[in-house]
């Protein structure tokens, strides 16, 4: 079993990053500038965001955080959403979900300008993606997909089985595996809620992509052996063992699907940076497509 170390490869793309902003710098251009919007306290939520503007930081870009209180009006957040958009010093920006209940979170998405739009929620993007348009693709599959290409898996050909159909993973995920593109030509199957007998399918898959967002839902008997399994799920489960009081878990039982598996994605340390370096690219090309 070969791991697919989301954490190198995320510092690697860092470092290359860091250094296209140093030729911009030289340049006399200017440096990309990334900001993230949160609303609320919720843990995981900011733990995600301070690792995106920490990354920020390390490649160089100018980053802004905008913390505001979970009891913020839906026009409020609309409001500083347009601000954000015709902020000409603003290069791209992300508003982290989950949003509070009281807010349409498709409102929000819909607010975002698609020419910042770097998590690549906006209607537009997703459209062009489909038809294969310059765009910002969505962050976590566009990580994936970087990922698989950095390990050379080839995918031509081969039987992929996406679990889950969020609009933000596993839809775009099956879309970018059945493209016509160096990764991608698979048989794609996206599985979710009423798929039946799952563990007929997930066992056919040359290349397994877990969002089902379960801990550790994916067990060895569901995955056929030599598969490339890529786990996107993450999970604090309580651990007062540890000094941070919590540990990360996947949706896939690691140890077990591992033994069977030719290559996997851990947790932490796979998807999650890849995501954030994913993020980066698609900053950098925003100021590209100013
Ligand atoms: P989601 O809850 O929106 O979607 C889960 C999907 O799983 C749904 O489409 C549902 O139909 C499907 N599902 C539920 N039960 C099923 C079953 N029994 N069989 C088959 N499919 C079933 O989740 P999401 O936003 O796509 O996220 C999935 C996981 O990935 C979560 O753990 C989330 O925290 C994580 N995530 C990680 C990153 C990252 O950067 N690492 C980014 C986004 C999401």
């Amino acid at each position: 079993m070969e791991l697919l170390d989301g954490k190198k490869t995320s510092d690697d793309i860092k470092f290359e990053i860091s250094k296209k902003v140093e030729e911009l710098k030289a340049q006399g251009k200017k440096t990309p500038h990334l900001a993230a919007v949160i609303v609320g306290n919720d843990g995981a939520s900011r733990t995600y965001v301070n690792s995106k503007v920490k990354s920020c930081e390390k490649v160089g870009f100018r980053s802004t955080l905008i913390e505001l209180p979970d009891t913020i009006s839906e026009a409020d957040l609309l409001a500083k959403v347009n601000e954000l958009n015709n902020d000409d010093d603003v290069d791209g920006f992300i508003v982290q979900l989950p949003l509070p209940k009281h807010i349409d979170e498709h409102k929000v998405t819909l607010a975002v300008k698609p020419s910042k739009d770097v998590d690549g929620f906006h209607p537009e993007n997703l459209g062009r993606m489909m038809l294969g348009l310059p765009c910002f693709l969505p962050a976590t599959p566009a990580g994936i997909v970087e990922l698989l290409d950095r390990y050379n898996i080839e995918t031509s050909g081969k039987d992929c089985v996406v679990i889950g159909r969020s609009h933000i993973v596993g839809s775009p995920m099956s879309v970018l595996m059945a493209r016509n593109a160096k990764v991608g030509n698979c048989t794609v199957t996206l599985t979710h809620s009423r798929t039946k007998n799952l563990a007929e399918v997930t066992k056919r898959a040359d290349i397994l992509i877990v969002a089902i967002g379960k801990p550790e839902f994916v067990t060895a008997d569901m995955v056929k052996e030599g598969a490339v399994v890529v786990d996107v799920g993450i999970h604090r489960i309580d651990d007062p063992s540890r000094q941070s009081g919590f540990r990360l878990l996947g949706d896939v039982k690691y140890e077990e699907v591992a033994a069977k598996a030719s290559f996997i994605s851990p947790v932490p340390g796979g998807v999650g940076p890849m995501t954030i370096a994913s993020l980066m690219l698609n900053t950098l090309k925003a100021i590209d497509m100013k």
